[in-house]
């Protein structure tokens, strides 16, 4: 048996055009602020993406580029201001800040309201009572994932693998209020073989290549890779056989995986998202789907 893909760029493409919809029947374009500080090339090309993407549906996307010496009190100031724009319904924050600054105080002061990235304490909160909320992007898209399978998701056994706060415990979360039965693994997991091998679903969000291997997978399990590592290309042979190799070349002449042994695990899981083209397209379309929702509620 070969696992199914999910493709998730085929998927975001879906949400965006309902997105695209959503928009056209609120009658005007809600607005979405990217901040950056400082240059981390990753955060610039994540930051003009996220605008453009917003600028391409028909929202309006703006960057707000700082220095890398803000001082925290500046970037304070801006969101301030941000939050009192009434023509701004979105303002997200590209993590990882300078050092000066406390990435924890900046995420408190965006208006719970307007916290597309759904990081604020109350947003969290409510994510976790089972309220309606602004939930994070990543693991609200792999709900979308899972539920393209047309598999139930009530009843089923998850583990998630990791528990950061943006990735894995809204995950955790997410796959609960679906009604699943959740277990959560992480870096002091003792069994971590043990805690997959029970698994319908398998959520890996760790940022290790070959975490997840073919031993641990359940048959006929939904495997989902949040992972991304970036490897350099002689690496390839160890990650991936031949006929794998050119599709993960980037064009930069490193190669991109996730945390799972993509090209073995596939042979046992009933679905299976790549990387490339499986979690990340879905990231950003739920942050539209998210600034949708936030101009609908807010005005
Ligand atoms: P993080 O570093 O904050 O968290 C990693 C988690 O992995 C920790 O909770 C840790 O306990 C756990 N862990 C570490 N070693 C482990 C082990 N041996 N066994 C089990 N658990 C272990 O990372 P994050 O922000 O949650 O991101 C995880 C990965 O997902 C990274 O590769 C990141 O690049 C990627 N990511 C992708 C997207 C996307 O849109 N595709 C979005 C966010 C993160």
């Amino acid at each position: 048996m070969t696992a199914r893909i999910i493709d998730g760029k085929a998927i975001a493409k879906t949400i965006e055009t309902e997105v695209a919809q959503a928009i056209a029947r609120l009658g005007f374009a809600p607005g979405l602020v990217a901040v950056r500080v400082g240059n981390d090339p990753a955060s610039e090309v994540y930051v003009r993406s996220k605008a453009k993407k917003a600028r391409e549906l028909g929202l309006r996307g703006d960057e707000l580029i700082l220095p890398d010496s803000t001082s925290e009190a500046d970037l304070l100031a801006h969101i301030d201001r941000l939050n009192r724009d009434d023509a701004v319904d979105g303002i997200l924050v590209q993590l990882p800040l300078p050092p000066q600054i406390d990435p924890k105080k900046v995420i408190d002061s965006i208006d719970p309201a307007k916290d597309v990235d759904g990081f604020h304490p109350i947003n969290v909160g409510k994510l976790h009572l089972g309220r309606p909320t602004l939930a994070p992007c990543t693991p609200a898209g792999i709900i979308r994932l899972i539920e393209s399978t047309g598999v139930t998701i009530a009843g089923c056994n998850a583990v998630v693998i990791g528990r950061s706060d943006i990735v894995g415990k809204p995950m955790a979360a997410l796959l609960l209020q679906a009604n699943a039965t959740v277990t959560i693994a992480h870096s002091r997991t003792r069994d971590l073989a043990a805690a997959v091998g029970g698994a319908d679903i398998v959520v890996a969000a760790v940022g290790r290549p070959l975490l997840v291997t073919r031993e641990m997978v359940k048959p006929g399990a939904i495997v989902i890779d949040v992972g991304m590592n970036r490897l350099e290309a002689g690496d390839a042979g160890r990650i991936a056989h031949d006929e794998e190799k050119s599709r993960l070349l980037a064009k930069n002449g490193t190669v991109l995986v996730g945390d799972v042994d993509f090209c073995r695990v596939r042979e046992v899981a009933g679905w299976i998202t790549p990387v490339p083209g499986g979690v990340g397209p879905m990231t950003i379309a739920m942050l539209m789907r998210n600034t949708v929702t936030a101009a609908e509620w807010r005005r």
